[in-house]
């Protein structure tokens, strides 16, 4: 049968191997599409064993020869990226709204948070002073230094296809390894672009691969005795079987997963900076954030005065295409996803909910895969809308008494990424820090995601695995350490001694 003329117009996204495109030889691939025309726009390759394979030989050759690059020619490599990276960052966020559907100030912004990371790792040669110590012994000195793992991989999520793969990239070159990455399917030209740039920069090929792929892929990579490490950033149920078949293999792993992040807003909040924060939060990006605000626990009577602030708030937002001026709110990733999310808005109804504001019922272009904000109030600890991760345009609000009840909600909810406290009370912010079991904590701060200098990681069932993402604990997870204690020939101190070596 001849190609239709659409067909004929798709872009091929292929992999990227020792530093050229190859389209692989798997012949499997999928489709790609622009989520706010709902046409499909590209056909992406979908990697076998054999295309991961080649791709690691390739990593593994150059890790032996990166490894050795002097920390100064590492940085300044570092350097030429980030210089790249951010005097392209408007057609790379162009490129980022055609296969996600974000806005581009939004697309913009995560490559702007993608940049901090490349910008730490520009520090290697500081980040990776080791500690020594003169005479630790007589005439003993020790010393530790941190040396790259080899070859490391990074499969990332659709939601943001460049900030997460540079959370992993740039500290794990900056120390010394290779990196293959496996981006989403769903909107994986992103790496292909981060690939270019790292060439332009003076990387060496084969030191930044892409592997395009589904589970296939993800398998091989898993199973592939060459990878070192594994950095995983997804949702729940994928991250927790990365990580048992990660470390099973005898890899390092960190897997990051899903979330349901909630607001804890006080009576003494000022309403109008909560509301805005929380709107901004919860339907940012049509929510499809890790750190979405999807839940606002209202405690004692703030609960009616919130409503009223977000849907107010609701009202003035614009959803269109990402790259429309003026566009408050995208589509959804899949026609799949967004008949998904429309589902839990009706179980949430079907369940005593009441939807305060309807997205399902809004005026939205019907070509994409749009849907409305929404917003269910008299949400209880039972419902679907309340158990499940929507990552959807969705706020449902619980309502409590007390504090106490708030944060023993918060503590009993088994994802633990990101949570929030709108208040101007002190003291209950500090115990809020102190008492909540939540890897990451905003006071009157919405999304509180890390800067690149501290690390990102959630706890429970949000994060597989000891370490979190960049900042110091990315250099600790991408290296080994080594002690080194030294002792040079010297006549005044030499001496024939048959004891069990003690400091002196
Ligand atoms: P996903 O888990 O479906 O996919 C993530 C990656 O895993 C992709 O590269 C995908 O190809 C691969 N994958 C999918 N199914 C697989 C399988 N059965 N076996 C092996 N690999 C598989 O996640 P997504 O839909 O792309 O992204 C959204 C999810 O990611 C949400 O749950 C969100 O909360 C989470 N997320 C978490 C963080 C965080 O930092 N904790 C950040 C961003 C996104």
């Amino acid at each position: 049968m001849a190609p239709s003329a659409a067909a004929t117009a798709l872009t091929s996204i292929d992999h990227w191997i020792s530093g050229t495109r190859t389209a692989g030889t798997s012949e499997r691939t999928a489709p790609v599409y622009d989520p706010a025309t709902g046409q499909q726009t590209g056909e992406v390759a979908l990697a076998s064993k054999v295309e991961v394979d080649d791709a690691v030989k390739t990593a593994v050759a150059a890790a032996q020869s990166w490894r050795h690059t002097s920390l100064s020619k590492r940085a300044a490599v570092l350097f030429a990226f980030r210089e790249l990276l951010h005097a392209r960052t408007d057609e790379l966020a162009a490129l980022v709204t055609a296969e996600h559907g974000k806005v581009l100030a939004d697309a913009a912004g995560e490559i702007a948070r993608g940049l901090e990371n490349v910008e730490f790792a520009t520090g290697m040669p500081q980040l990776l002073k080791g500690g020594f110590s003169e005479q630790a012994s007589t005439g003993v000195d020790v010393y530790s230094i941190r040396q790259p793992l080899g070859v490391v991989a990074g499969i990332t999520p659709f939601n943001f296809p460049v900030m997460v793969p540079l959370w992993m990239c740039a500290n794990a070159i900056a120390c010394g390894n290779t990196f293959i990455l496996k981006p989403s399917e769903k909107d994986p030209s992103a790496a292909l672009f981060l690939a270019r740039l790292w060439q332009e920069a003076g990387l060496p090929d084969g030191a930044f691969t892409v592997i395009q792929g589904d589970k296939e892929a993800v398998d091989a990579i898993l199973e592939h005795d060459d990878i070192a490490a594994v950095s995983f950033v997804g949702s729940t149920p994928i991250a927790k079987y990365i990580y048992e078949r990660g470390t099973a293999a005898g890899k390092r792993v960190q897997a990051l997963g899903g979330a349901k992040n909630h607001a804890l807003v006080l009576p003494d909040a000022d309403l109008g900076m909560a509301a805005d924060a929380i709107v901004s939060a919860a339907y940012g990006a049509a929510g499809e954030r890790c750190m979405a605000l999807s839940v606002a626990v209202a405690v004692g009577d703030v609960g009616d005065d919130l409503i009223t602030a977000v849907s107010e708030r609701l009202e003035k937002l614009t959803i269109g295409a990402g790259a429309d001026a003026g566009t408050d709110m995208g589509p959804l990733i899949t026609r799949e996803h967004r008949d998904k999310v429309a589902g839990y808005i009706e179980a949430g109804a079907d369940a005593g909910a009441t939807v305060v504001v309807d997205g399902r019922a809004q005026l939205v272009p019907q070509d994409g895969f749009f849907l409305g904000t929404t917003l269910l109030d008299q949400v209880t600890p039972d419902m679907t809308v309340y158990t499940d991760e929507i990552f959807g345009p969705v706020l449902s609000v619980v309502r409590v008494e007390t504090f106490d009840e708030g944060l023993a909600l918060i503590n009993a909810n088994p994802y633990a990424n990101g949570t929030a406290i709108f208040t101007r009370d002190g003291g209950a912010a500090r115990r809020f820090q102190n008492e909540i079991e939540v890897g990451m904590v905003g006071i009157n701060v919405p999304i509180p995601v890390p800067v690149a200098y501290y690390s990102f990681g959630g706890w429970k069932d949000s994060l597989f695995g000891d370490t979190h993402m960049y900042g110091p604990e990315g250099i600790n997870f991408y290296t080994r350490g080594k002690v080194v204690t030294q002792r040079w020939p010297d006549p005044a101190t030499s001496s024939v001694d048959l004891g069990f070596p003690r400091t002196r």
